[in-house]
């Protein structure tokens, strides 16, 4: 490093944590032995290490002041808006998380005997008659731990059934605006992908879809309202067309958000869904942290769920695991899947009510639909049909005055915000996929808009800003070519 630029000094990424290492110095304090030491430690010689460890050595004081330097560092949906489209990235009320850390339910463990466990089976039954409702399917299992887990475990099921009736089919249809993990599920589940293209509306495309249906395909993928955040009119046609080809709907429920308690996927002919407790219902999102992706299914798929699974006997008024049946697919995680998650669900759709949940959706799309109507005359919406709980917008227009859907992200954080999706969906030119959930306020709305607007209005008066953006962090802009093909991945002190 250069002598005309020294390390800030509070900036929270220098200096690194090794740099203030200084040796002999500890962030321990304890008072000396006062019983004798075990005889040759307790350690067995050979188990011991022959050198210290290479860790930094600082003073308690210096360690709590680094961690804590880096935590104002995080941007997360505690800190600010956070309109990350797909993903749901909304402020989740820490009742949820008080409910998360009761001792009876943090405590358990699911090979527990059954007689010490009955709150925690009593909230999966429940939970499960809850999503039940919600979803409009017959059964449902808590097992998977993530979107893409329940999409794989559905894939898996959707398999075991056709091959219950002696029919070995190929092909599972997904529409080219898909989320990644659905193709990635398809291929993991042993099936072929047959895409099924987006018509000028950004709606699956009909005529291609019948054309697609035929006897090699064992079901069709789709998210409703879709990856560009536009509600398949067609569904029930879509439905149709599959179910008539012999196949299975499968529902990628991850936009929930934008229809919960208003339509049900179970009532447009769907037989397997997978919901993400970690968008819709009340877990924090992101961060490679714990997920939920319960899977709800209708009556015939209902004996090749996961098990084994909570219920109730009626008689005894006792909860218990049944059985796993014989047409089981078997277990894709611990009983109760991540069970932390599916109780901040629980706690939240208890909280909310129906009235509650169906005042999230409308909220969801009524902030979405605020949103691209204060910024579809300078961006352009990638298409004309009314958004629901997010939008895209494509920045060509901007990129023909020389800053691109990247340049515009970047500049968003130096105001405080953290930037939509971009370059996804892959089918939008300069994507910008927006949703700004129904937690924020109008003026948290307004505040981004008018972020929007401004950096729109820098390309022509201050195009230098916008692309040495953000000028607000510690690391700008990284090169993107160089980080990728020649990583540094280790620390060397001095450069
Ligand atoms: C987030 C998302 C997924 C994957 O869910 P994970 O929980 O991240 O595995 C699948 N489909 C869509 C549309 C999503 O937005």
């Amino acid at each position: 490093m250069s002598p005309e630029s020294p390390p800030a000094v509070a900036d929270g990424i220098s200096p690194l944590i090794f740099e203030r290492s200084r040796p002999g110095r500890r962030a321990w304090s304890l008072p000396a032995l006062d019983v004798p030491a075990a005889p040759g430690g307790a350690i067995p010689a050979a188990l011991r290490r022959r050198a210290a460890p290479r860790l930094p050595e600082v003073s308690e004081r210096d360690l709590v002041a680094h961690y804590t330097r880096l935590s104002r560092r995080n941007y997360g949906v505690d800190a600010g808006f956070y309109p990350l489209g797909s993903c749901t990235m909304k402020y989740n009320p820490k009742l949820a998380e008080d409910a998360a850390a009761l001792p009876g339910f943090r405590r358990v463990h699911p090979l527990q005997p059954e007689s010490q466990v009955q709150g925690a089976l009593q909230l999966l039954v429940e939970l499960e008659a809850a999503l039940r409702e919600i979803t409009g399917m017959a059964a449902v299992t808590f097992q998977p731990a993530a979107g893409a887990h329940g999409e794989l475990t559905g894939l898996l099921m959707m398999r075991a059934w056709h091959e219950s009736r002696g029919d070995s089919r190929r092909r599972v249809i997904i529409p080219d605006s898909a989320h990644g993990t659905n193709p990635a599920s398809v291929r993991l589940a042993g099936y072929e992908v047959a895409e099924v293209p987006s018509d000028s509306r950004g709606l699956v495309d009909i005529p291609a879809l019948e054309r697609l249906a035929g006897p090699d395909v064992a079901g069709l993928m789709i998210t409703n309202p879709n990856t560009l955040g536009l509600f398949e009119q067609n569904i029930e046609s879509v439905a149709r067309i599959v179910h008539a080809a012999g196949g299975l709907l499968y529902y990628d429920g991850a936009n929930f958000n934008a229809i919960i308690g208003h339509c049900r996927p179970g009532d447009m002919g769907f037989d397997i869904v997978h919901l993400n407790l970690h968008k819709t219902f009340a877990t924090p999102h992101g961060g490679g942290g714990p997920g939920s992706g319960p899977l709800a299914v209708s009556e015939r798929l209902a004996p090749f769920l996961p098990g084994p699974r909570p219920a109730l006997d009626p008689s005894s008024g006792r909860y218990h695991w049944a059985p796993v049946g014989e047409r089981s697919i078997g277990r894709v995680h611990t009983f109760g899947g991540n069970f932390g998650v599916v109780v901040r669900a629980s706690a939240y759709v208890r909280a909310l009510g129906p009235e509650g949940l169906r005042r999230v959706s409308e909220m969801a799309v009524l902030n979405a639909n605020y949103l691209a109507a204060r910024l579809r005359g300078t961006f352009d919406l990638a298409y004309p049909g009314q958004p629901m709980h997010e939008f895209v917008l494509s920045a060509r227009r901007q990129k023909a005055r020389g800053a691109r859907a990247m340049d515009i992200a970047k500049r968003l954080i130096d105001h405080g915000v953290h930037p939509p999706t971009v370059y996804f969906p892959l089918v939008v030119e300069e994507a910008m996929m927006v949703e700004p959930t129904e937690t924020e306020s109008r003026e948290t709305l307004d505040a981004f808009a008018d972020a929007m607007l401004a950096v729109d209005r820098e390309i022509d008066s201050d195009p230098e800003a916008l692309y040495l953006a953000p000028h607000t962090t510690p690391v700008s802009r990284p090169d993107e070519a160089r980080a990728a093909r020649l990583p540094i991945l280790r620390f060397t002190p001095g450069e």
